[in-house]
């Protein structure tokens, strides 16, 4: 019975396939998006709905799929609501456009099956764009090994932005004949706001793109990623730190990236993720030899017991507010 049941369905797709070549009705079928954007914390232009329209990105993404014909986006600033278990089952796409310092409201077992079992499937993943990796962050190490699943899985954690939104930047591309990369060429000139990461795992990602620390102000002695991909199980991930600023959401080569990262995803199109850990060291080494002589802030060199006094003194302060990211 399974057998005729196989062969009923090789026979009933051999015509469709068929009929599809003459009918032109044989496309792939649209991907569903899970577009997150909310913000806890420091609230980004392009993520901010004015007068109950969507946001700048969330307009770009819901064209973007439109346009090409490829998937539609369902827009959401509610992970409490709309990130769980049962609501997933209706997307092969998430994308996150989030920020929040602490943790976002997702109840532990959405977030086991996203990422033990969603994730995981063929023809799901995950995008991020921008301050994705300044979600889930805390400056307190236990805290940082609770939403370990998190950055582990984005592939690392904000750590400040020397290079901020009125910055232009040149950026290295280093597959230009990757699918996700085509679109930028060997190297992108760009005024964009870029991170630099903490909890950043090299032998566990592909980088495509990262600073060209000898073309950039100010200059820091190590690697920063700007994008990558990896696979995670059947499912497949791509991470583009540009985004901060409205223009880059009309900016025809970063649109047509993610096109290649949906097309990835699908499985229409082919790209490597295989991890790229001896990029990343070649990348810190030109990195420290285009900035011989910086030295990190004293914040940094503090002792142990320097930190803790300092974090007494802070706690007995008011709260300041996040500065801007
Ligand atoms: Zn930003």
């Amino acid at each position: 019975m399974r057998h005729y049941l196989l062969l009923m369905s090789t026979i009933f797709l051999t015509i469709s396939a068929v009929a599809g070549s003459v009918a032109a009705d044989d496309a792939p079928e649209k991907s569903r998006v899970l577009m997150l954007t909310e913000s806890r914390g420091f609230e980004h232009g392009p993520v901010k709905r004015k007068e109950g329209e969507l946001a700048v990105a969330e307009v770009a993404m819901t064209q973007l799929g439109q346009k090409t014909g490829l998937f539609e986006v369902d827009c959401t600033q509610n992970s409490e609501a709309d990130f769980t278990k049962e609501n997933l089952q209706r997307y092969d796409i998430v994308m996150f456009y989030t920020q929040s310092s602490g943790a976002l409201p997702i109840a532990d077992e959405d977030r086991d099956y996203f990422i033990n079992e969603w994730m995981k499937q063929k023809g799901h993943g995950y995008i991020g764009f921008h301050s994705a990796s300044d979600t889930f962050r805390t400056n307190d190490p236990k805290l940082n090994e609770e939403f370990r699943w998190y950055w582990d899985f984005v592939g690392g954690t904000f750590n400040g932005h020397p290079w901020n939104s009125k910055t232009t930047v040149t950026i290295t591309v280093h597959d230009p004949d990757h699918p996700t990369m085509k679109p930028f060429g060997k190297q992108l000139v760009i005024k964009d706001e870029i991170y630099q990461y903490r909890n950043w795992q090299p032998e566990k990602v592909r980088v495509l793109m990262s600073l060209d620390m000898t073309q950039c102000e100010p200059k820091r002695p190590y690697h920063v990623p700007v994008a990558w991909v990896k696979e995670w199980g059947d499912g497949k991930l791509y991470y583009n730190n540009l985004g901060h600023n409205a223009e880059t959401w009309t900016n025809p080569a970063f649109l047509e990236s993610v096109v290649a990262a949906v097309e990835w995803i699908q499985g229409s199109v082919e790209a490597d993720a295989t991890p790229n850990p001896e990029l990343s060291a070649e990348e810190e080494a030109k990195a420290k030899a285009a900035a011989p002589d910086y030295v990190e802030p004293p914040k940094k060199e503090q002792s142990n017991a320097n930190k803790k006094a300092n974090r007494k003194r802070a706690s007995a302060k008011k709260k300041k507010t996040d500065s801007p990211k």
